[in-house]
């Protein structure tokens, strides 16, 4: 009999430890044939991009390649960008790739699967505010978090230079969650490094950075006193956060807000999430306003059992007419799931039903601080967390999904290593 068909789209936070599971539980022993579908050759865990932003996580170290990790995991792996779904004849399309140049390398490809896994995560929602699409930068892909990085260091050299001794820089940060927020800090953190690397006349005072956010407060997801302390954290570096304040346009020289204008050099967009516009209509499957595909309990979407959905575009209702969050531990506790049901498939036993288990949720503030809440029975409910402990626990987030990709002693030479870097190479992706 051939082994069963697995095709996983999206090498993500979810993703990729999926198809690392399927690949070494299944995949080495035959009993199913794994594919790993993503656009990029290689992967960097997606609440890093702000660092990569800044230029204080260089991807060149922490990225990794999906076709070394595949062949070492049990699975295959496919570049392609996925564009369609042919739900009859259980085949999905991946677009055409072409090189730098131009010149077609692959034609538009069909794939089959006898199941199919989308954890494809999600964009930037602009809420079709005019002029944000153009101008504001989005930390949606390490490409986008590149150009970012690029615009920052020219306009650093510029700042930088005798001519322009008294210039600010404006950035404007749109939307106060976890990345406005953490990106914010950590601006103020690589300038300070920067200062290390020639950059001596790049002072905080020289940066004017505008956190700008529609809600009462900022980090609405968390509680009001961890939000707080993150709040006077953020004016204690020198950012200007306001919050009740709506971005009604965005143009090359700043953001509109109702009547005011705010200048601005370079402008980010991190307010709100939505699963790409293509899945609205895939194939007769259900989404809701934002793009999301229905899952049912095992994460099964609603229309077809053959198909899994997970992470950021997944809608998996939670009780009382909420919905799982699109974080980094709803996608790893999506996969464990789903890696076990296509497991029970297999097996012929029965499936398990989700239940989304909220650990909390840590702000990094960069090396200015760490701050959150930790949730569930480890501590009999909901502690609040400050500090080194936080910190700790911040990246622990990281080493865990290290783990899974790896399993704890490659984690731990991985740590190791980066450690050593931190001595040997510069601080700062200085180019
Ligand atoms: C700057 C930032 C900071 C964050 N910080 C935190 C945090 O501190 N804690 C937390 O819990 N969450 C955080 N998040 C959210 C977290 O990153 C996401 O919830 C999580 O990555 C979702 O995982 P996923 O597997 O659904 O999607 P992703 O991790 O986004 O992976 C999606 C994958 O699909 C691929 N892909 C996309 N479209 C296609 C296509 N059409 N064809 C082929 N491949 C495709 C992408 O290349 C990518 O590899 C942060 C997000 C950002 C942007």
């Amino acid at each position: 009999m051939t082994p069963p068909r697995i095709v996983v789209i999206g090498g993500g936070a979810g993703g990729l430890e999926l198809a690392t599971r399927l690949g070494n539980k299944l995949g080495r022993k035959n009993r199913a044939h794994i594919t790993l579908v993503d656009r990029n050759h290689t992967h960097i865990w997606k609440p890093l991009l702000h660092e990569v932003a800044t230029g204080t996580l260089d991807v060149e170290i922490d990225q990794l390649s999906y076709r070394a990790h595949a062949a070492s995991h049990g699975f295959d792996f496919q570049l392609g960008q996925f564009t369609g779904l042919d739900r009859h004849n259980h085949t999905v399309t991946l677009a055409a790739i072409a090189s730098g140049d131009g010149e077609q390398l692959l034609p538009e490809r069909q794939l089959s699967y006898d199941y199919l896994v989308i954890a494809i995560g999600s964009i930037s929602n602009h809420f079709n505010t005019p002029g944000v699409a153009e101008h504001c930068i989005f930390l949606d892909s390490p490409g986008q978090a590149h150009r970012f990085q690029r615009r920052l260091l020219d306009a650093y050299l510029k700042l930088n230079s005798p001519e322009h001794p008294k210039d600010k820089l404006n950035i404007a940060i749109v939307g106060g969650g976890a990345t406005g927020v953490e990106l914010a800090a950590e601006l103020y953190h690589a300038a300070a490094e920067l200062n290390l690397y020639g950059f001596a006349d790049l002072r905080s005072e020289r940066l004017n950075i505008r956190l700008v956010e529609a809600g009462p407060r900022i980090l609405p997801a968390l509680p009001e006193r961890i939000a707080s302390a993150a709040h006077k954290e953020l004016q204690k570096l020198g950012v200007d956060v306001r919050v009740n304040t709506r971005v009604t346009a965005a143009d090359s020289h700043g953001l509109q807000l109702g009547n005011e204008h705010l200048d601005a050099e370079l402008m980010v967009w991190a307010a709100g999430i939505k699963a790409p516009d293509f899945m609205q209509q895939l194939a007769g499957l259900e989404s809701n306003r934002i793009n999301q595909l229905l899952v049912g309990p095992t994460l099964q979407s609603s229309r077809d059992p053959d198909i899994y959905v997970l992470g950021d575009c997944a809608a998996c209702p939670l009780a009382e007419g909420k919905w799982v969050p699109p974080r980094a531990q709803s996608a790893h506790q999506m996969a464990s799931l789903v890696a076990h049901n296509l497991i029970a498939t297999i097996n012929q036993k029965p499936l398990r039903e989700f239940q989304y288990k909220d650990h909390g949720s840590l702000i990094s503030l960069s090396r200015f601080g760490t701050v959150g809440s930790l949730m569930g029975n480890l501590v009999g409910g909901a502690m609040m967390i400050e500090g080194r402990i936080a910190r700790l626990a911040y990246i622990s987030l990281y080493r865990m999904h290290q783990v899974a990709l790896h399993g704890w002693l490659k984690m731990l030479v991985i740590s190791l290593v980066a450690r050593i870097n931190r001595i040997v190479r510069p601080r700062l992706k200085l180019h």
